[in-house]
């Protein structure tokens, strides 16, 4: 049977996953022995993938580093279709700080251990906000994300998660 782009492109993150049958994997895997652009769509899902699972581990070890109790169905949560993008956001966020970093006029050049600060405090910003918004999801879960967003806004002041924070505390 033959399978058009968009028809696998939807199965890609559970394939990548090693979630899929026997029988849609092997599908995808054909689709793909064919199909360059859907091979290039893998290889950038794997690698989101992998930057996801750190995400979400350290956002877990920083949740508990701030003693926000976590639910066990948090834990147990197959996060990795939400971290996939979780990742993608992170990855804009971490290049947007650089390339402000670097145009804005200041009067003194930043030092690259300012930046490196900015890139880790953005990076660790972004974590705690993918948590949170994953707690948000749940009613039971919905207070602790609200303190989580009150805590990025005030740890982390000058990173776009705390931009992002603070519109979903209104
Ligand atoms: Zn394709």
């Amino acid at each position: 049977m033959a399978s058009s782009c968009r028809e696998i492109e939807h199965m890609l993150v559970d394939y990548a996953d090693g979630r899929l049958s026997a029988g849609e994997s092997s599908e995808v895997a054909a689709h793909l022995a064919k199909c360059e652009y859907c091979r290039r769509i893998l290889a950038a899902l794997k690698r989101s993938l992998e930057l996801a699972g750190v995400i979400w581990e350290d956002g877990l070890a920083e949740m508990e580093a701030v003693r926000i109790p976590i639910p066990k169905k948090v834990r147990k949560f197959q996060w990795t279709k939400y971290t996939a993008v979780a990742a993608s956001i992170l990855l804009v966020f971490v290049s947007s700080i650089v390339w402000r970093t670097f145009l804005r006029p200041t009067r003194k050049e930043p030092t690259f251990a300012e930046i490196e600060r900015r890139i880790t405090e953005s990076g660790s910003a972004a974590r705690l906000l993918a948590a949170a918004d994953l707690l948000a999801k749940y009613t039971d879960t919905e207070a602790i994300a609200k303190r989580q967003y009150h805590y990025v806004v005030r740890k982390y002041p000058e990173t776009p998660a705390a931009a992002e924070a603070e519109l979903r505390i209104k």
